[in-house]
């Protein structure tokens, strides 16, 4: 989508620390870390967020959250890690494009704010 800023990330239009890519999704850095280590994990198909997730997206889905693991090992959370995704305007998501967060290297707090 041409005026999605994970889009422009995606296409490499907007500069990014990138940790690991294939043919369907991107990970890298976020800008604003919320912890020692945090990044985005995002398909490289524009899915606006889990709302407008599709029977047909199921594959892609589940291709996402079994590559966390690889993505915490080759980032070294060897002693865990939180996956987070945000949705709407009460999940505070405010980026408009599927994204996994995940966060490491410190020992979160929970409940989450
Ligand atoms: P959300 O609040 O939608 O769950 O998460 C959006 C995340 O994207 C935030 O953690 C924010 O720091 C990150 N972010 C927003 N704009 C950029 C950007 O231009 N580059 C990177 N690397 N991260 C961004
Ligand atoms: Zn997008």
């Amino acid at each position: 989508m041409s005026d999605c800023i994970f889009c422009k990330i995606k296409d490499k239009e907007i500069p990014s620390v990138p940790i690991y890519e294939d043919d369907k999704i991107y990970v890298f850095r976020d800008a604003d870390p919320q912890a020692p280590e945090h990044v985005l994990m995002i398909p490289k198909q524009h899915i606006t967020g889990l709302d407008a997730v599709t029977a047909e997206d199921e594959p892609l889905l589940g291709y996402m959250l079994a590559k966390v693991r690889e993505i915490a090992e080759q980032l070294e959370m060897t002693n865990g890690y939180r996956v987070v995704i945000n949705n709407g305007e009460d999940g505070q998501q405010t980026v408009p494009h599927l994204h996994i967060h995940i966060l490491g290297k410190r020992k979160l707090t929970w409940p989450p704010g």
